[in-house]
């Protein structure tokens, strides 16, 4: 089953569009690491796409927990010595965000500790990992929602979608894109933000009109691309989206 030899962990892969990046990467033939901080959750998860005969296993990893990165990264390095793919999917958004003026700080607080600074410690736990693959790749989870250039622009269909705990907590995950590549420029690896678009999931009330096997589409293509210089963009499916 595991055709490509590649090793990937993706966090918040319960369910939503991590869910399906697991299915989608284990069904390309890479051996998956399905990240879940609850571990009952994780491993219903992970049981149903082994079910399916694909190459998935349980990790429990709470990225707002330390111990918990630490101890899958330990994990991964005894049971498989290396990481191949990195997706930083994990994320949350709080109703109680909004516009500047009115935000919950607590909300902006929880949003940025969970989308920007656990995706900062999974990255920094699982480096010496990644570093031991042949090319890794680090594929960060974004939104247009967190483009500085589109936030500013009247004219965009989301202008009016003023998160501002969530919005900076993406525009934050963005500027790990730019930093990794460019502290990892004498390595194999490179890293991306991928925009999966408005996705009908639990984070978006359901909104949106792509599923999550559609949205997974995307970033999966982004893990599994070689030969390509993708340092330092933010990609969509629809091409490049402006920092
Ligand atoms: P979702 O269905 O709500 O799934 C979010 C996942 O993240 C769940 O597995 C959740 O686990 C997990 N998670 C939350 N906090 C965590 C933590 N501290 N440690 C580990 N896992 C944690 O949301 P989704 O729409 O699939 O979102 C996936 C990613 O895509 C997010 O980064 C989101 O910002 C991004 N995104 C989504 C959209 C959209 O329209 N949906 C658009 C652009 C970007 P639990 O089940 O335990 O809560």
């Amino acid at each position: 089953m595991n055709s490509t030899g590649r090793i990937a962990l993706v966090t918040g892969a319960n369910k939503g569009i991590g869910y399906e990046i697991a299915r989608q990467l284990a069904g390309s033939g890479v051996s998956v690491l399905l990240g879940a901080r609850d571990a009952g959750r994780g491993q219903a998860a992970a049981d149903d796409l082994a079910g399916q005969g694909l190459d998935v296993a349980f990790i429990r990893i709470d990225v707002c927990d330390a111990g918990s990165i630490a101890a899958a990264a330990a994990e991964i390095d005894a049971r498989r010595g290396r990481l191949d793919i990195l997706v930083n999917n994990a994320g949350i958004a709080d109703y109680t965000d909004g516009a500047p003026g009115k935000a919950s700080l607590d909300a902006v607080r929880s949003e940025l500790e969970t989308n920007f600074i656990g995706a900062l410690a999974v990255t920094q736990a699982m480096l010496p990992l990644l570093r031991k693959a042949k090319a890794g790749r680090i594929v960060n989870m974004t939104s247009s929602l967190g483009s500085l250039t589109l936030n500013g622009d009247p004219s965009w269909p989301f202008y009016g979608v003023r998160l501002i705990g969530y919005n900076a907590s993406k525009a934050a995950l963005n500027m790990l894109t730019v930093q990794l590549n460019a502290d990892l420029s004498d390595t194999g690896i490179t890293a991306v933000s991928a925009c999966p678009g408005l996705v009908a999931t639990d984070l978006s009330g359901h909104r949106g009109d792509r599923t999550p096997s559609e949205a997974a589409a995307f970033p999966v293509r982004m893990a599994l691309l070689q030969g390509h210089d993708l340092k330092g963009i933010c990609q969509s499916e629809q091409g490049a989206v402006p920092w």
